[in-house]
């Protein structure tokens, strides 16, 4: 499972967010999980 930073827009593994849940690029707390397939956005 990937994740994307809202701000930056860079990718961000999960392994970099298992302690805190921050951008390790710019520092946002913002980001949301990453889905290649689907257009569709439906939170969960
Ligand atoms: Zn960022």
């Amino acid at each position: 499972m990937a994740y994307r930073c809202f701000f930056c827009g860079k990718e961000i593994k999960e392994e970099h967010i298992k302690k805190k849940v921050r951008c390790i690029y710019c520092g946002s707390k913002i980001i949301f999980k990453e889905r290649s397939v689907t257009t569709h956005v439906k939170a969960r």
